[in-house]
Order: structure tokens, then C-alpha cells, then sequence
């Protein structure tokens, strides 16, 4: 289980494995930076859905890791993606204003007249601390309108965590409100457990998934989207899981395997 002769890039999960808040996890700047050093191909990869790679590239900086921003890619960036590759040119977006201003400056007409609903070819759910009974509402009315419109999530997270352990309600508090009231289930999740991003990385920097290494803090997103993609994951946890995930109490272990 610990062979990683053909590993050539490490993909790091951003929240609670490289950084918890505005503060880097402990080891984890020494550790991608030997791992750099090394000759390893690094890639940063969140199912946030309210940043860019852009905007990730500079909080990743700010805290010493120093990343390229191609080699970032956050649940947002990959939700346009496949809306292009799906050739989805309308949708109905529930989330923050930095999903909207992206769509927009991707050629995606955001709709959001009432009398423009039944024109959404899809109702695109991201997180969004906005989320409200009208937005439920529309989507439901949407749907009622037009049943080949499309339920797209950026990713199903049920919450995520802030400073001291407190955690928020995620992208997955709306999808499962809206899921309800349309009666409807998604269509398409972008983020992880699905294993999307990491079909965009393998094929964008020609990686084979025997040449993978994806390293994480939670078994059913980060780990769940390793073994559906095929490739190997890390789990950094101090609890006891199954023999068959490869666990660490700490990312600094990395040093010694690699
Ligand atoms: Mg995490």
C-alpha cells in the first residue's frame, strides 16, 4: 500500500489539510515545499465554489506555499468548465457574488428576471451565505417551466470549517433545500466525491491516475473522490479508519514516504 514509485504529482486538499482559516496547518508549508524540491508536481484542489484559483493563489501565497495559479483548481473554475463542455449557456445561479461575476465574464448569461426563468438551461448551486426562500422558489418555478432544465452543484459539502474548529453550513445545505422543495435530484456534482477535477487535471497535465497522489482530510469528499477517480489517497486523521485507507496523523509523514 505504501508504493509510490509511480507517484509524479501530489494533489493537496486546501481546507483542513494545507490550511484551517488564515493559518497553514502545521508542517504542511515544509512539506510541499520538499516536496518541490524533490521534483514532485504540486496541485491545489477545494471544492470551494465563492473563489477563484486566482483569488486561492493569493491566500495560498500569503501563507508561504507559493503557487502556480494553473495548478489551482477550486470548485468554481470546474463548475464553468463544465458548463462550457456541456454547452450550457443560461443558468440560474444560486451562490455568491464572486460564481456570478465569473459565469458572466465566461459568456454564461446568468438569468435572473422572473420573467427570463423558464430560459435557464440549468440551476447551478454553489455555496452561498445569501441563500433565501425567493432564490428556493425560483428554482422550484424554474423547474415547473422547464423540465430540461438541468440541477448542477458546485459539491455536495454539508458544512465547512471557520477558525477553532466551529464549522458553517456549505454548498450542500442549498442543494439538499432545493433537492426538496423541487422534489428533484442533481443532475451533475462537480466538486468531490465526484471525481471531475481530477479528470481535468490527469488530462490538462497528461497524468496518468497510477501517477497520482491526492492528500486529505476527510474520508467521504477528499478519499471517496480518490477511489472513485482510481488513483491513491492519503487520509490525514488521528482517528482509527478501515485497514484499507492509507492514514497519517500528520502531513509532515509525507517527508518520509516520498
Ligand atoms: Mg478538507
Amino acid at each position: 500500500m505504501n508504493d509510490f514509485k509511480n507517484i509524479k504529482a501530489i494533489i493537496f486538499d486546501l481546507d483542513g489539510t494545507l490550511y484551517s482559516g488564515n493559518h497553514a496547518m502545521p508542517y504542511a508549508v515544509e512539506t510541499v515545499t520538499y516536496l518541490k524540491q524533490k521534483g514532485y508536481e504540486v496541485f491545489y484542489l477545494t471544492n470551494n465554489s465563492t473563489r477563484t484559483p486566482a483569488q486561492i493563489k493569493t491566500k495560498l501565497d500569503g501563507l508561504g506555499f507559493s503557487a502556480g495559479v494553473e495548478r489551482v483548481c477550486s470548485s468554481l473554475s470546474a463548475s464553468i468548465t463544465y458548463l462550457k463542455h456541456q454547452n450550457i449557456q443560461s443558468v440560474y445561479c444560486v451562490g455568491m457574488k464572486e460564481l456570478i461575476i465569473q459565469l458572466q465574464a465566461n459568456g454564461i448569461t446568468v438569468v435572473n428576471d422572473t420573467d427570463a426563468l423558464a430560459s435557464a438551461q440549468a440551476v447551478l448551486v454553489g455555496m452561498d451565505s445569501d441563500l433565501s426562500y425567493k432564490k428556493i422558489a425560483d428554482a422550484y418555478l424554474i423547474f415547473q417551466l422547464n423540465d430540461k432544465c438541468k440541477l448542477i452543484a458546485c459539491n455536495l459539502d454539508r458544512s465547512y470549517p471557520v477558525e477553532n474548529g466551529v464549522r458553517l453550513p456549505g454548498c450542500g445545505a442549498g442543494v439538499a433545500a432545493i433537492e426538496n422543495a423541487c422534489e428533484k435530484k442533481m443532475d451533475y456534482i462537480v466538486g468531490k466525491p465526484n471525481a471531475y477535477m481530477l479528470e481535468l487535471l490527469s488530462e490538462e497535465w497528461r497524468l496518468n491516475k497510477d501517477e497520482l497522489l491526492l492528500v486529505g482530510d476527510t474520508l467521504d469528499s477528499d478519499i471517496a473522490m480518490a477511489n472513485s477517480f482510481g488513483c491513491k489517497g492519503v487520509l490525514i486523521s488521528d482517528k482509527k479508519h478501515a485497514d484499507s485507507v492509507l492514514t497519517i496523523p500528520s502531513i509532515e509523514i509525507l517527508q518520509k514516504w516520498l
